[in-house]
């Protein structure tokens, strides 16, 4: 972090500061409070506030946290230094100083000393002031940091040019180039110290401008508290060249920010040129108002310098207005507090003021005390102006005191003498100043005294050199004011330009941050446009568009229209007013007041501001009447697809940048409405294709004259069924009691039927009588098995049926039904014929050996039917033979024996025939 920054780098922050949240957040929110801790104090403690929050929220390393707790406590020192809690300030400094010196940070120690050095410039301790503020600059040294280095040591400059103009001056110029253009931190420093040092040697013009250069800088980089002394040493500069107006107009200036930041050091030192403008203007009662409230505001920071400066003030003040006896306590209280500051001009000053009042209140004794020691300090510092000023003091005791014997020079030469003597020997000092103008009444005063002792030649010369003085006195004057002025119009001239300036940076920062704030919303949008499209279900797009538009838009009521398909028909698909759903309804495209219409028909945005109370507008039934209304069109490419549309009751809301983002949450819109509803017709598509497929399906698998099944079905299906039929054999088999119990209703009982002489009812009666029969003896087959048997038409005339979870114990009763359900109804044919047949049956169960299930395959059991059949042909037709295992253990080849010789096989007791045929089945049944 920078000590100082410009104004520009502060819109960097608070814009970074709108984007960031969390972690992010507090790496913007410690430099921001830092680099506003003088621009806005209160701002800068609510950021600390948060940060401090921040910071305990997170897991922060330990170097981390106390990195940022260290930063934090120094900016609420600086903080309570402008407040003047100074001790408060110190505390907290200390705190920030011990962390950072955990964390060894030069720079960041050598800012803790930056800071101590004010603290103890206010405290009045300028030995600690100066030894802090080298600390610091070493710190920055070490710290490699050439622009804090160059703020310090400009730092240093400004408060030696107060005690030592001239040194400093060497030092300046041997480090400091006069037309370098130095950072404005720096400059807020190196301006000043330049400008004191003009003012020291009566450059006042450039004092002035010097002093209003540094005010700039410093207020640019956000050091107010020097921005507002500078401002007030500008008017200060002013008032001594004599521009009273832009004195007091420059100390309005410092006392408008003082005041506006409450700061006891600040306002003091505002109130205080102002005052000191004010009584040089002559109007004492305000500046007497204005010194007190100085003195006021001073009460938690009395040791300051500037307390004593207003006590002195005061005291001139006091002169001024003949209170001599007021002006001695103002002037003893100054020198009391001065004495500290290591200020041996000023503190001259205040002696000499305690001589005039002591003077002017007949103690000669005490002033002359006070006189001399003046003197000696002017002498010794061989500051001219001091010493002349106070030589007339001494004229001033002389002429007044004529009785007086407290001076050496009392012996030799008589009172009005001895005055001259002071005031010739003021003027031969001020003649020795280079281009000084010498003060006329010092030339009416020794003129005054030689006429007092009638030296006429002597009066007469001193009147006219007064004289002379007077008029080079106004030349002079002039001249300044007209320094002043070209200052002044230099400034207005300046302060255009800054404006100018400052105006270009603040829309530059404008613009940062309003580009910051669109690629942010480019960046949601985005991912909302992802989400978007990323949904397939018509209703969910609405109700994401409806989400994303309330969580970027005012919008009272959100709507979409779509056109129908007919393409002239508007129906509105989706609206939310205030939370509750708006009901469907259809517009006419060419609607003529509908504004949806209107948009769908020109295919572009319209916005609408409406007036509270407008009539002959389209509102949607039982929705509020909308101020701002904003509809654009749902477009892919050329195809309109509907009109999405958003209202508010809040007048002009609708600028460009919320038209950009409906416009941008349209065009995401419409593409995820056409790939909902482009998904939806693939779904029909597929969901139609698999119909289809299901149907051919189905069809391969069904006889097309009866519906059945046919043998494709079965070889589909009948794996499972012999699975699972194994299944529970093979769990049987492995029980214990396996030789007693087969599982119960777990075999597949195979029945081969086919009408006997079936052909000859196609000879007689034709084909289609034919088709009829084979249809009526599905019905047939229908009623006599369940829905969960497979019905499958093998061949012609010939089914098969598979009984499904069936116990081969009622194979026999079955396939008996079967062909008494045959035999015992009439077919009906065409033209009411009715004509009797029967039928043929022939079964055998799977598992056919129900202890070697693996034995006989299914197929091969359904060829056992079919043997069984063909033995009913062979036989006369009209019966039921089943094939059924025996006891016996059966070989490999046993399949082989059953079909070649199915009857030997039975002898061989391979096999049991079980043939039957007649109405009273368990009577019937018989094994051959
Ligand atoms: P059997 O008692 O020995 O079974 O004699 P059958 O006449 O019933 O047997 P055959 O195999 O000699 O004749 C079957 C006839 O069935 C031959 C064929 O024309 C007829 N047929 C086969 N499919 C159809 C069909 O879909 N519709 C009609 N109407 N007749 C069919
Ligand atoms: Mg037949
Ligand atoms: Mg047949």
């Amino acid at each position: 972090m920078d000590l100082y920054v410009p104004d520009t780098e502060i819109a960097r922050l608070e814009a970074a500061l709108l984007s960031e949240d969390t972690l992010a957040r507090l790496n913007v929110l410690v430099p921001l409070a830092w680099h506003l801790r003088q621009r806005d104090c209160q701002r800068a403690l609510l950021l600390v506030n948060e940060a401090v929050l921040l910071s305990d929220d997170h897991a922060l390393s330990e170097k981390e946290s106390s990195t940022i707790k260290a930063h934090l406590a120094l900016i609420r020192a600086e903080i309570h230094w402008l407040f003047g809690d100074l001790e408060q300030a110190r505390r907290e400094a200390n705190q920030a100083f011990h962390l950072f010196e955990e964390n060894g940070d030069q720079s960041a120690l050598g800012d803790s000393y930056f800071l101590f050095c004010s603290i103890y410039r206010d405290l009045g301790d300028i030995l600690q002031r100066d030894r802090c503020l080298q600390a610091a600059k070493e710190h920055y040294e070490r710290a490699g940091d050439p622009l804090r280095v160059q703020i310090a040591f400009a730092r240093q400059l400004h408060n030696s040019a107060i005690r030592d103009p001239q040194n400093t001056n060497t030092e300046l110029l041997n480090h400091f180039q006069p037309e370098h253009n130095y950072h404005p931190a720096v400059l807020a420093w190196l301006a000043s110290a330049r400008a004191i040092i003009a003012n020291k040697i009566g450059e006042m013009g450039e004092s002035c401008r010097l002093h209003i250069q540094a005010h700039s800088a410093a207020l640019e980089t956000g050091q107010i508290r020097q921005a507002i002394l500078a401002a007030t040493n500008a008017g200060d500069s002013f008032a001594t060249l004599g521009d009273m107006n832009a004195a007091l107009e420059w100390d309005e200036i410092a006392l408008k920010f003082a005041r506006h930041n409450q700061w006891p050091s600040s306002v003091a030192i505002a109130l205080l040129q102002t005052g000191n403008a004010l009584r040089l203007l002559g109007r004492f009662e305000e500046a007497k108002d204005k010194l007190i409230e100085s003195l006021e505001s001073q009460a938690k920071i009395s040791s300051s310098r500037t307390y004593a400066h207003t006590l002195a003030y005061l005291g001139d003040l006091s002169l001024d207005t003949g209170l001599p006896n007021q002006a001695l306590q103002y002037f003893e209280q100054a020198a009391e507090r001065i004495e500290a500051h290591n200020e041996a001009i000023f503190l001259s000053d205040c002696w000499r003021g305690q001589a005039i009042a002591y003077c002017r209140l007949n103690l000669p004794n005490e002033a002359h005390e006070k006189i001399r020691h003046a003197l000696h300090i002017a002498r010794e510092h061989q500051n001219i102006d001091e010493q002349i000023k106070c030589l007339r003091v001494y004229a001033e005791l002389a002429r007044k005191h004529p009785d007086f014997d407290g001076n050496a020079l009392r012996m030799e030469v008589p009172a009005a003498n001895l005055s001259l003597h002071y005031q010739l020997e003021a003027l031969s000092l001020c003649q020795s100043i280079k281009g000084i103008c010498i003060p006329a009444d010092l030339l009416d005063s020794i003129s005054d005294t030689y006429a007092s002792i009638s030296d006429f030649e002597s009066a007469f010369h001193y009147s006219k050199l007064a004289a002379k003085a007077k008029e080079n006195h106004r030349l002079h004057e002039a001249h300044n004011r007209a320094i002043a002025m070209q200052v002044r119009y230099e400034n207005t001239r300046h302060r255009a330009d800054a404006e100018y300036h400052r105006k270009i940076a603040a829309s530059e920062a404008e613009r940062a941050a309003s580009l910051q704030e669109a690629s942010n919303t480019l960046e949601t949008l985005g991912l909302i446009g992802r989400e978007l499209t990323a949904n397939l279900n018509v209703e969910s797009v609405f109700e994401a568009l409806h989400r994303h538009v309330n969580d970027l838009l005012d919008a009272t009521s959100f709507g979409i229209s779509l056109l129908e398909p007919d393409g002239n028909t508007l129906r509105f698909v989706f609206g939310i007013e205030n939370g509750v759903p708006i009901p469907s309804f259809e517009t006419a495209l060419d609607h003529p007041i509908s504004s949806f219409a209107r948009c769908a028909r020109e295919r572009q945005e319209i916005i609408l501001e409406r007036e509270p109370g407008a009539t002959g507008r389209f509102i949607i039934p039982g929705t509020v009447a909308t101020l701002s209304l904003l509809y654009t069109p749902l477009m892919i490419g050329d195809r309109l697809l509907g009109v999405m549309s958003i209202q508010s009751t809040r007048a002009h809301v609708y600028g460009e940048r919320e038209r950009s983002i409906l416009r941008t949450l349209a065009a995401y819109g419409a593409i995820a409405l056409d790939n909902a509803s482009a998904y939806k017709q693939l779904q029909a598509t597929l969901t139609a294709l698999r119909e289809t497929q299901n149907q051919l399906e189905e069809v391969s698998i069904t006889d097309p004259l009866t519906g059945l099944r046919n043998r494709r079905f079965l070889l589909q299906n009948i794996e499972s069924d012999v699975a699972r039929t194994l299944r529970a054999y093979e769990d049987q088999i492995s029980s214990p009691n396996e030789l007693l119990n087969h599982p119960a209703d777990s075999d597949l009982v195979f029945f081969m039927v086919d009408l006997d002489h079936f052909k000859s009812v196609n000879d007689t009666y034709g084909h289609a009588c034919g088709d009829m029969v084979l249809m009526q003896m599905r019905d047939r087959l229908k009623n006599v098995f369940r829905e969960s048997d497979y019905l499958v038409r093998w061949g012609g005339e010939e089914f098969l049926v598979v009984a499904r979870t069936c116990n081969r114990k009622d194979a026999a009763i079955v396939a008996e039904r079967i062909r008494q359900v045959v035999a015992d109804t009439t077919f009906k044919l065409l033209d009411e014929i009715e004509i009797s047949r029967t039928c043929s049956v022939g079964y055998a169960s799977f598992p056919f050996m129900p202890h070697q299930p693996h034995l006989v395959k299914w197929a091969q059991v359904v060829n056992f039917a079919d043997q069984g059949l063909y033995m009913v042909k062979k036989s006369g037709r009209n019966a039921c033979i089943g094939i059924v295992h025996t006891e016996a253990m059966q070989a490999d080849d046993f399949y082989n024996r059953v079909m070649r010789h199915p009857q030997q096989a039975a002898q061989s007791g391979l096999i049991h025939i079980v043939s039957h045929k007649t109405d009273d089945l368990d009577d019937t049944i018989h094994a051959s």
